[in-house]
């Protein structure tokens, strides 16, 4: 392989029903960093249908150019089209590196071309960075069940592959003056060519929650005492617009789904409004919750390591304190 053949870094950018997801608009964040380091182009892959006008999105957000895959094949996300139009993109482009998201489409679609292309992948990274001697992409993902950061590099093979938990980098400020452009890309592909179709996509219930996304958490763990005490969280967070989240110990004891759960094993967040209710701020449960915008904790114990990262500690019952804050916000919208 002769690396020097390999430019530019290219960022999947995943949709769904035609809107783009957050996490790609924050690899976009981090793509822009690793091209400049590089001095080299920042690139948004996008494949869909009927999504031309999204493109312009993808420039604001920090995109030198777009390559844009367009066919109705691609209007929902299925493993062998995509595979098929992204190996080919990276065959014909040779990019240096090239990001997904760490979502179930980002973690079904990249071993697949990695495979397929015959180069590494890390998956889950936390941390992207560039060597400054070797020019080569250090990839940092918790290991061991997150009880070391591993540092992983492929000198050997390009491009550089990794999936990228979403809510970890950070997305620019939408900037409408950026300019770029939008390259069309044809993928010769049909319906014929799959052994397989669509006939139609059933949303689960459990899809639609999805934390990541969501700008206001009301989060509880063990200190809430039981299950059933998620409801009156459950009124703060529709009072706010927001949902509810929750620690790894509620999970593991089966107050609420794993899909909840926020840290280190769970999903790792950014909200603008993060409350944590009832939890005391282990370790791992703030790697998945510690850049949120504003953090307001409510804990009895004063001591309690949540205070550490919180913008506003509330130190008492939660009990007492979140049916207050419930009546307080209905005050203030009557
Ligand atoms: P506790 O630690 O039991 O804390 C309960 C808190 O509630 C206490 O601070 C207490 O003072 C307070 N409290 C009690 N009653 C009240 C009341 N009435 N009002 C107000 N406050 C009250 N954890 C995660 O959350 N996410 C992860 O992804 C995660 N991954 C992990 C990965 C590994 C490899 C390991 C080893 C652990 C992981 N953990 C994770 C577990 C983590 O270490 C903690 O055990 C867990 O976060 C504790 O949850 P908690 O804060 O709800 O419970």
């Amino acid at each position: 392989m002769n690396s020097k053949e390999y430019k530019g870094v290219f960022v999947f950018i995943e949709q769904r029903e035609c809107k783009i997801s957050k996490v790609s608009l924050e690899l976009l964040g981090k793509g822009r960093e690793l091209a400049d380091n590089l001095n080299e182009e920042l690139i948004a892959v996008l494949i869909g249908y009927n999504m031309i006008d999204s493109t312009k999105e993808l420039i604001y957000y920090g995109a030198d150019k777009v390559f844009y895959a367009e066919n109705r094949i691609f209007e929902v996300y299925m493993t062998e089209p995509y595979a098929k139009a992204m190996t080919s993109i990276i065959y014909d482009k040779k990019p240096e590196i090239v990001l997904f998201g760490a979502t179930a489409i980002g973690r079904d679609l990249a071993p697949r071309i990695s495979a397929r292309i015959h180069t590494g992948l890390t998956a889950d990274c936390t941390s992207l960075e560039i060597d400054e001697e070797s020019n080569n992409l250090l990839m940092t993902r918790p290991a061991f069940g997150g009880n070391i950061l591993a540092t992983i590099v492929c000198p050997d093979y390009r491009p550089q592959m990794s999936t990228v938990r979403p809510g970890v980098m950070q997305k620019l400020e939408k900037d409408t003056r950026r300019v770029g452009k939008v390259e069309k890309i044809d993928i010769p592909i049909s319906e014929s060519d799959m052994s397989y179709k669509v006939l139609e996509v059933v949303k689960e219930e459990k899809e639609k929650i999805n934390i990541e996304e969501a700008n206001v958490l009301v989060s509880g763990g063990r200190g809430i005492g039981k299950p059933e005490n998620f409801d009156i969280l459950k009124e703060l967070a529709k009072e706010l617009k927001g949902q509810v989240s929750a620690s790894r110990a509620v999970v593991d004891a089966g107050w609420i789904d794993k899909n909840h759960q926020v840290g280190q094993t769970g999903k790792t967040v950014r909200p603008g409004l993060y409350f944590a209710c009832g939890i005391s701020g282990a370790i791992q449960h703030l790697a998945g919750m510690e850049e949120s915008d504003f953090i307001i904790a409510i804990n009895k114990d004063s001591e309690a390591p949540i205070f550490e990262v919180a913008d506003v500690g509330i130190v008492g019952d939660v009990h007492a304190i979140v049916p207050k804050l419930i009546s307080r916000l209905q005050d203030v919208k009557y």
